[in-house]
């Protein structure tokens, strides 16, 4: 497979069973499908995001993505819970991709929002 932004190869990276593609050279992570939402639940996986942020600016602008599986123009979209984090999505549903350091950024909202609802918990309590 080819990366969606720069042609360059990707190579196959597997976390705790889950496997993605990585660039071999802007770094940036293509899931085949909901790989992104269950390595964002296992701990340590931001491992596999090694390119740079700075990397991943570089590509994050870039117009006219398209699908490395069926080569449609991809959607470029906001997450919900972290709008400044932009990811294409394949609109006919084969994956999205995350650019280098995008899924770090990602996974980080896990842990804030894990201590927000803890200091919620025990300010439930209190009352
Ligand atoms: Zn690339």
């Amino acid at each position: 497979m080819d990366c969606p932004k720069c042609d360059s190869v990707m190579e196959n990276v597997t976390y705790h069973g889950v496997t993605v593609d990585r660039c071999t050279q802007c770094k940036g992570i293509w899931f085949p499908g909901i790989e992104h939402k269950e390595l964002k639940q296992i701990k340590g996986s931001e491992v596999i995001d090694i390119g740079s942020e700075e990397l991943g600016k570089e590509y994050d602008d870039l117009k006219d993505v398209h699908c490395p599986e069926c080569d449609a123009v991809m959607e470029r979209v906001a997450d919900k819970f972290q709008p400044h984090i932009h990811f294409e999505v394949c609109l006919h549903g084969h994956g999205v991709f995350f650019d280098a350091g995008e899924f770090r950024d990602f996974k980080e909202e896990t842990f804030s929002d894990f201590i927000k609802s803890l200091t919620m918990a025990v300010k439930k309590k209190k009352k």
